[in-house]
């Protein structure tokens, strides 16, 4: 499997630039970063098949994207270049550090403005492997209003005890453009997150944090049906009984064990389409 961004690490390893300084005389620059190496092909292939499951779930579209953090290295992480998701392959995944700077991807590569909020939740928590960021539709409502977002059902149990809602304003002190285009914004969105499993973004769509992959596909897709069921609630009126977090608890334990099925059958039914 061809993984050019990847593959093309090596030769940059030892490699100083030189370059003009701003000054109009020649300076040699930092060594490009090294790369964490070639993933395996099983863990490209997984990662290619949770883009199109996220878009085939209809959690991401055109926009929206997937990590996971590099295998070999805990300060890399893997995701595709600038690419509606659907339309990933194992050669459009590219390698970043923590400051969301593309490691040895090909120069014709453009790269999502919003890496750093990926970069940014890896550095801050060690326990988070793989990471969705998406403007999945019926989530929106409750970064906008008042009603918080919470479990519903037992599928949907890692959503308690919390589910913050990120202020753009507030982070960045005035009006903005609405995406998490540094890292001191994608910071702010880390800490805003803290130790919960998802956070909802004011006006934009969320993010979905899992230690593995099919984890954090199933939380990105069930967290997109929770707040469906949940708007439908509202709408019939009077309280909602929603999961106790002592239940959650005890039924997030059970979806840590089961979740690989859902897996397991959307993955076959994307890998058997053409991209
Ligand atoms: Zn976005």
């Amino acid at each position: 499997m061809a993984i050019p961004g990847v593959m093309r690490l090596a030769a940059a390893v030892s490699f100083l630039a030189i370059a003009s300084s701003p000054h109009g005389a020649i300076a040699q620059q930092a060594p490009a970063p090294a790369s964490a190496g070639q993933p395996a092909p099983a863990v490209i292939e997984d990662l290619v098949a949770a883009n199109r499951i996220l878009a085939d779930q209809q959690v991401l579209d055109a926009y929206g994207h997937v990590s996971i953090r590099h295998p070999a290295n805990p300060q890399r992480f893997l995701m595709g270049r600038n690419l509606a998701p659907a339309l990933v392959k194992a050669e459009d995944i590219v390698e970043y550090d923590l400051d969301g700077n593309a490691v040895g991807a090909p120069a014709g590569f453009t790269h999502f403005l919003e890496r750093f909020i990926h970069a940014e939740i890896y550095r801050a928590r060690a326990d988070v492997n793989a990471v969705v960021h998406s403007h999945s539709p019926a989530i929106i409502p409750f970064g906008v209003t008042q009603a918080p977002l919470k479990p519903m059902y037992h599928i949907a149990a890692f959503l308690s005890p919390n589910v913050p809602v990120f202020e753009i304003r507030k982070a960045a002190g005035g009006m903005t453009n609405m995406l998490i285009g540094d890292g001191k914004l994608g910071k702010s969105l880390a800490e805003v997150l803290g130790p919960n499993n998802v956070v909802l973004m004011r006006g934009h769509g969320n993010v979905v944090a899992a230690p593995t992959l099919p984890l954090v596909v199933f939380r990105a897709v069930y967290t997109e049906v929770n707040a469906r069921l949940q708007a439908q609630a509202i709408a019939i009126g009077g309280p909602i009984t929603f999961l106790d977090p002592e239940e959650a608890e005890k039924a997030n334990k059970v979806l840590d064990q089961i979740h690989g099925r859902a897996w397991d059958l959307w993955k076959r039914k994307v890998m058997e389409q053409k991209p």
